[in-house]
């Protein structure tokens, strides 16, 4: 355990409240939820008390739902964990479960020679309601980031989901259901650990970053980037004028199976036609298990040949937010594209 600067030798944990279920109150006027304050959720969790950690927090000033996040939220959390990085054995983010994975997976390429613990987490139901989640997995969350090994390290170094029976590395869930308590899943990536009686930690899964470089934060984010989901009939006007949208820097395509797409010459030639003058077009599937093996069939090796890249088993919420980072960082198109197809925190097999 570090002996931290307050001269304490227990866990000291920075609780970063952004908003989301887990501290919500239902508005009386309309029955909707909606964000409370800190000291809300905090009353309803008498029990953190019992822990023998040093916990502080902070609050977003207006805690939000978080389909309202956006990268300037992404930037402020990374502000908050780098101006405290130096003060805390880890960091609890309480977040929506609706973008959850859209941050994790913003912090986790934004955050680099990052060796303590950033546990998001949140609930399904508000902690002020008899059977919320919200109270075991803020519990849950506090002792995973307050979790040494034997030699003092934290166990866990990278950013994490954790929700009720499991811990996901952040860059590698989905948010896969709105109403199970277990709403987050990574079918690409093993649990990094299992919630039972007791936290087993899977040690030989976790993310370990090399060498000694001091803890840093990038904060660029280029939000010139999009979607585009497949679908049989998907029409040439859309996706030509999608493709053309002025600023227009990157794609993420949503393919069937195993990264095919419509072999139509109208779809190829729009998908040429746009990667030619500069568009970075990333491949990754509608499937949520698997990779995109772009050479398998005919229908994919058209969108390869085009110059569409792989994204190999990327989620997408990791495909966007790699797009939006990398072009935040200056980076060309070119550069993207050989950037892209390279793990960066653990985000993707590159195989
Ligand atoms: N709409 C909420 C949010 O993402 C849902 C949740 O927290 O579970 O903030």
């Amino acid at each position: 355990m570090n002996t931290n600067t307050t001269g304490s030798t227990r866990p000291r944990i920075l609780m970063i409240y952004t908003g989301g279920t887990i501290g919500m109150k239902e508005n009386v006027e309309t029955g909707a939820l909606e964000p409370f304050d800190f000291n809300h959720l905090l009353e309803n969790v008498p029990r953190i008390k019992r822990l023998a950690y040093d916990i502080d927090n902070y609050q977003f000033e207006d805690p939000i739902d978080s389909s309202a996040m956006e990268p300037a939220h992404w930037q402020q959390i990374a502000r908050v964990v780098e101006n405290n990085y130096d003060s805390y054995d880890g960091f609890v983010v309480l977040h929506g479960t609706d973008t959850m994975a859209y941050t994790a997976s913003a912090l986790s390429f934004m955050f680099e020679n990052l060796r303590k613990p950033v546990v998001i987490t949140g609930s399904q139901l508000p902690i002020g309601e008899v059977r919320t989640d919200g109270e075991e997995n803020l519990i849950t969350a506090l002792q995973i980031a307050a979790a040494k090994d034997l030699n003092g390290e934290p166990v866990v170094q990278e950013v994490a989901i954790l929700f009720e029976d499991y811990l996901w590395r952040g860059n590698r869930a989905t948010k896969h259901s709105s109403d199970n308590f277990n709403a987050f899943k990574s079918s690409n990536y093993p649990r990094l650990a299992k919630v039972g009686l007791g936290i087993t930690y899977r040690r030989e899964v976790m993310w370990r970053n090399p060498g000694h470089d001091p803890f840093h934060v990038k904060y660029g984010m280029d939000t010139n980037v999009a979607y585009m989901d497949l679908f049989p009939g998907i029409n040439e006007n859309f996706v030509r004028h999608l493709l053309s949208a002025p600023g227009l820097k990157g794609v993420v395509m949503k393919t069937f199976g195993s990264g095919n797409g419509p072999t139509a010459p109208w779809f190829l030639d729009a998908v040429k036609k746009a990667i030619d003058k500069g568009l970075v077009i990333v491949n990754v599937s509608q499937c949520e298990n698997g990779t995109v093996l772009p050479t398998r069939y005919g229908a994919g090796f058209g969108l390869e040949k085009a110059g569409v890249i792989s994204g190999h088993d990327l989620t997408s919420e990791a495909a966007i937010t790699k797009l939006m980072f990398l072009f935040g960082q200056g980076m060309s198109s070119d550069e993207v594209k050989v950037a892209m197809e390279h793990s960066l925190s653990g985000e993707m097999n590159e195989q």
